[in-house]
Parts: structure tokens; sequence; C-alpha cells
């Protein structure tokens, strides 16, 4: 999944919850389970390239990762329960970042985690992959909103 799934998936269960623990829970949960949908992402890309991480990868990925959270941002920064909603999002993006320090930190567990992260991942399908992603990025926006 790309970083926008996840963090607008995370931010609707933060917005519906109003809970630092039960939205940070469900949120974490989250990011596992819509790994297992049929997506595509750079993670996908990274693989077919033997696992060498490219300057695109980087900059697809950061610019995922950031304007997501500008959007949540821009549509929800005045909401009194943004603090809700930006933890949900953080905490369902939370194992990507984790599964990034591994190039930064190499410790055993950051490998032995992201094994675990990469076996989880359900097929990459190009097309049903990007219909259902749009359709969660919409809905989540819409679920977060009312
Ligand atoms: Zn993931």
């Amino acid at each position: 999944m790309i970083a926008a799934s996840h963090i607008a998936v995370g931010a609707a269960i933060g917005a519906k919850t109003n809970s630092f623990f039960w939205g940070g829970l469900l949120s974490l949960i989250s990011h596992f389970i819509l790994d297992r949908f049929p997506h595509f992402d750079i993670g996908f890309s990274i693989k077919r390239n033997k696992f060498k991480l490219k300057p695109i990868h980087m900059i697809v990925g950061l610019f995922d990762f950031f304007t997501s959270f500008f959007v949540i941002f821009i549509l929800f920064g005045k909401f009194s329960n943004f603090h809700f909603i930006f933890f949900g999002a953080a905490m369902a993006i939370l194992p990507d970042i984790i599964d990034v320090t591994r190039y930064f930190f190499k410790l055993p567990f950051l490998y032995w985690y992201f094994n675990l992260h990469n076996r989880i991942q359900g097929s990459e399908d190009k097309i049903s992959g990007t219909i259902f992603q749009i359709l969660i990025i919409v809905l989540s926006l819409f679920i977060t909103f009312y």
C-alpha cells in the first residue's frame, strides 16, 4: 500500500475512536490488514530491483508520505479532535517507517521485522490495486470528515 492509503485509514480511525489507545492500536492493525489486499507500491518495485534502493524510490516515497500528511493537515487541521486524527495517521504508517530504518541501522531485529512485513504483503496488482486504494482513500477521508 502507498503511504496515502495507510494515512487516510489511520486518520479515519483516529477521528472515529477519539482515543489515543484505541485509535493507535486499531490504526497499527489496519496497516497489516490493508497490506494483505492486492495493491501496488514502491516496495514491489524495490523488490524487482533486488532490494536496491534507487533515488526514484526515495523521491516517490517521501512525496507520498509528506503530501499525505499535508492533505490531512489542510483538511482536518482545524478539527477539535485533530490530535487523534494525526496520531491515528502516524500509527497507521509506522510499520513502513520501521521498515525504512533498516537502511540506517543494521539491527537484526529490523531484518527480522522486514521479512515478516514482506511475507504479509498481498499480491501486486496495478489495476485492482489502484482502484482499491482510491476507494479506500476517498472513503476514509469522507468518514474522517463526517
Ligand atoms: Zn506495509
